[in-house]
């Protein structure tokens, strides 16, 4: 086993307006670190664009536990700190902001335009920009954003020990929420529309089982209430109409992913929902 102690320190460079690549990568998640090392090992001149924190929604994950190599479970957190670690040892230019345009000005250059307003020249593009939450678009969801609402159950934990508090969704990663966050909260509702969970089969008896965690089948959140904060959710039985209140001091949206509306300016193929369409390359329309 190699002493991770003795690899050079990892390096990001800053990049300069206007600089000229081989490959610009958009998004520093799995995808894009992973695209990122096998470029850095190609000896390509790479721009690593991201507009957060390198890891993506790894780094948002909370407990993973089917990543091979790691028997007992990694913390999003810590992959993401050890993937972004070991892509640094190669020499690859990093910066954070985020993409608003890319040009295909010609066959053997694209510019690409950032929200702090710098240009970068590269022969080729790698989009990994991955998916964003499913918005539930009620008026409550954007009066209560930082104020009880998260989409992000391990960078808002901490303000929920000990309280009562909702995820909505009921597919693996409203399940690995609800499960992350009864370790916290004294109680967990977990509002999900159908009558059973989406997801792997381990993770759902785990949620079964928790008593700190309360399903409420077929329901669907339709409002919430508070003078600064959350305070109450009022709740719908889909199956008999009725509605109730809960008393809940937070509530984690886990609806669903979905990819970014915005495809920056390119005439790119999607589907109805908006997924990117490749060939069998992973090569896009343009
Ligand atoms: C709560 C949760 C738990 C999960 N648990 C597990 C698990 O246990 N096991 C498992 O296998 N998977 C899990 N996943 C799924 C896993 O995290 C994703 O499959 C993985 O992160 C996808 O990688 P990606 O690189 O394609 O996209 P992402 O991780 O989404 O990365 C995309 C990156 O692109 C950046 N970006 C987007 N647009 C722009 C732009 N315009 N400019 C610059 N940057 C941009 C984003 O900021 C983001 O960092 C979980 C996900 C969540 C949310």
């Amino acid at each position: 086993m190699i002493d991770e102690k003795t690899l050079t320190e990892p390096k990001k460079v800053t990049p300069k307006h206007m600089d000229v690549f081989d490959l610009i990568i958009i998004g520093a998640g799995p995808a894009g670190l992973s695209a990122g090392l096998c470029a850095g090992r190609a000896g390509l001149k790479i721009l690593l664009i991201e507009k957060t924190l390198p890891g993506g929604e790894t780094s948002t994950a909370c407990l993973i536990d089917n990543y091979l190599g790691f028997p007992g479970g990694v913390y999003g957190e810590d992959l993401s700190e050890r993937m972004e670690n070991h892509l640094f040892h190669y020499e690859i230019h990093y910066t954070c902001e985020t993409v608003e345009e890319i040009e295909n000005s010609s066959n053997k250059e694209k510019i690409i335009k950032t929200d702090l307003g710098n240009i970068y020249k590269t022969k080729a593009v790698i989009l990994a920009t991955g998916l964003e939450p499913q918005k539930l678009n009620l008026a409550f969801e954007k009066k209560f954003l930082g104020r009880g609402i998260s989409y992000c159950a391990p960078c808002d934990s901490f303000l929920y020990q000990d309280k009562t508090i909702a995820v909505i969704g009921g597919g693996n990663c409203a399940c690995y929420a609800a499960d992350y966050l009864a370790q916290f909260a004294s109680e967990v509702y977990l509002i999900h529309k159908s009558s059973d969970l989406k997801a792997v089969k381990s993770l759902k008896n785990r949620i079964l089982n928790n008593p700190k965690i309360t399903i409420m089948w077929n329901s669907l959140i339709t409002d919430a209430f508070g003078i600064e904060n959350v305070e109450k959710a009022k709740i719908m039985n889909t199956q008999t109409n009725q509605h109730t209140w809960i008393d809940i001091k937070g509530i984690f949206i886990y609806a669903g992913r979905v990819p970014s509306k915005k495809l920056y300016g390119l005439d790119l193929k999607t589907d109805e929902k908006g997924f990117l369409i490749t060939d069998e390359y992973m090569r896009t329309s343009v």
